[in-house]
């Protein structure tokens, strides 16, 4: 399969280092603040792409840091008159709740700045021993990257022309304006620990690189973030890495393209940003997907919320789709023998499965993908409408799993959304019992007797009560829609 390594500008083939296996670190939130939907894009691009490697039958191990000490923690602690620590705790909590309500997989290892600072000390020592970091006269310990030859490679960056243009923080305790640095000093009332340099934190870029090495070995396979990754922060922790074990960090470099809203990147700084969280209170998490993997991973995403209604919309044709096909096959069984129609739609079935794999294993193309299931969705419906009742099970069977099992590759749960459904309320048995001489107590019982009364209502012209029984269940907030396989009751749109 095709992987563009954003190091060489092109796909390449993917070859792991170890056959079979794929050893992937992608860079974690900072933990001072509910994480906005461009950080949770970048996050859901890797969440596809590791699973798509499971689904290829890779053995995947994934590490994915929190940046719980940081400049930004320490501002937020002290606006709110609490400790670092606890701003720290609160969000990496809440970081962690938002991704499962978004259904991204929980990393293998998760792990932590303010737990790794032996580690991280271990590399900045090294790298000192070496010649390629130094203790300034302040405490602070900076990465020489001059002493770096191959700096600036991976975001084709020259030093020497980088200096005209490049904003970068100026400190008068660095020998180059572009040295980093690896360590900070402690200022008062700021978190800290020991060091051979004194009291103080690691810096941003040393964590990524000193976790990798711990916990997976350099190099690894992949190592992804968002494209406003690449430059200082990748080409930081590269070069540590290189400069330290003399070995690349990553043999592939992924990088997520920006979420914008009016054609610009999202961000907490510019204001023009959504949290997760308030998108996931008024959206199912699978429609925020879908709209999401509708535009390739590296290519710029515009959000907005009219995009956001017409993949909710599409998401209901997707669940509407495969209950239809699962209500065709128990209402109207028929084995065996395959008509014309049910070839097609089989030969639709192997062909959309073949092109799905095709499209992702194209730098995990799901664009292609969901198009594909859309294809699939339409040759079903065609399928439905003009074999009304002449379905035959296994055919019918077979088109719902296809299209439950490559959404679930993506991460979207079409069974989880159409069961949300299943909970029928149980005022369905009253209205059973006064329409329909319904006796029992089991709602969904009642809700089939209820539209069986409605449908004979109909059919012997008696209006009113069919009205009286559609009215009663609206006010239950469900609506009776009549499918090619018959009527059925559904959650009403708003
Ligand atoms: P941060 O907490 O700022 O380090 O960001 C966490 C992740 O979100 C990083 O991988 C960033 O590259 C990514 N990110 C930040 N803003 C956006 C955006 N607008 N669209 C996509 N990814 C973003
Ligand atoms: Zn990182």
């Amino acid at each position: 399969m095709l992987v563009y390594n954003s190091q060489v500008h092109r796909k390449q083939e993917l070859e792991p280092i170890e056959p079979g296996k794929i050893r992937m670190y992608v860079c974690g939130p900072t933990v001072y603040d509910q994480i906005h939907i461009g950080n949770a894009r970048t996050f859901l691009s890797f969440d596809v792409i590791r699973r798509y490697l499971m689904y290829k039958g890779y053995e995947v191990t994934f590490a994915q840091n929190l940046t719980d000490v940081d400049d930004k923690i320490i501002n937020r602690a002290n606006e709110q008159g609490r400790s670092a620590a606890e701003v720290a705790t609160e969000y990496s909590e809440k970081f962690i709740e938002q991704m499962h309500r978004f259904g991204i997989l929980d990393p293998d290892i998760r792990p932590r700045a303010t737990r790794e600072i032996e580690a991280m000390q271990e590399m900045i020592s090294l790298l000192i021993d070496q010649g390629n970091a130094y203790e300034a006269a302040n405490g602070d310990v900076y990465f020489s990257v001059r002493s770096d030859h191959a700096y600036g490679v991976l975001s084709g960056r020259d030093l020497d022309q980088l200096r005209a243009g490049e904003r970068v923080e100026v400190n008068d305790q660095k020998r180059d304006p572009f040295d980093f640095a690896l360590w900070k000093a402690a200022k008062p009332g700021e978190p800290s620990w020991p060091s051979p340099w004194g009291e103080g934190r690691p810096g941003w870029h040393t964590e990524c690189c000193a976790m990798i090495h711990r916990y997976l070995g350099t190099p690894i396979d992949i190592h992804g973030g968002g494209a406003d990754l690449v430059f200082p922060h990748h080409e930081n922790e590269t070069a540590q890495a290189m400069c330290a074990w003399h070995a690349p960090l990553a043999n592939v470099w992924m990088h997520a393209g920006m979420l914008q809203i009016n054609e610009e990147k999202m961000s907490k700084s510019l204001g023009n940003f959504y949290t997760l969280k308030e998108v996931l209170d008024r959206y199912p998490a699978n429609a925020v997907r879908l709209l999401m993997l509708q535009t390739h991973y590296r290519a710029p995403l515009d959000f907005s919320f009219d995009r956001l209604d017409g993949a909710v919309s599409s998401l209901e044709r997707l669940t509407t789709c495969v209950q239809n096909l699962r209500w065709a096959a128990e209402s109207a069984p028929q084995d065996g023998v395959l008509s014309d129609a049910d070839r097609v739609l089989g030969a639709a079935v192997d062909a959309a499965e073949q092109e799905f794999v095709q499209s992702m294993d194209d730098d995990f193309n799901t664009a292609g993908g969901l198009a594909v299931v859309f294809g699939l969705v339409t040759s079903c419906n065609k399928y439905l409408s003009e074999a009304a009742g002449q379905t035959e099970t296994a055919v019918t069977l077979r088109a719902a799993d296809a299209l439950v099992e490559l959404c679930q590759v993506l991460g979207i749960e079409l069974e989880a959304e159409a069961k949300k459904g299943e909970g029928l309320p149980h005022e369905l048995v009253d209205l059973a019992a006064k329409y329909a001489s319904y006796d029992g107590d089991d709602p969904a019982e009642a809700a089939n007797t209820l539209l069986e009364a409605r449908q004979t209502a109909r059919s012997q012209k008696n209006w009113g009560v069919a009205d009286a029984i559609r009215d009663g269940i609206a006010e239950l907030g469900l609506m009776v829609e009549d499918t090619p396989a018959g009527a059925r009751l559904r959650a009403k749109k708003d």
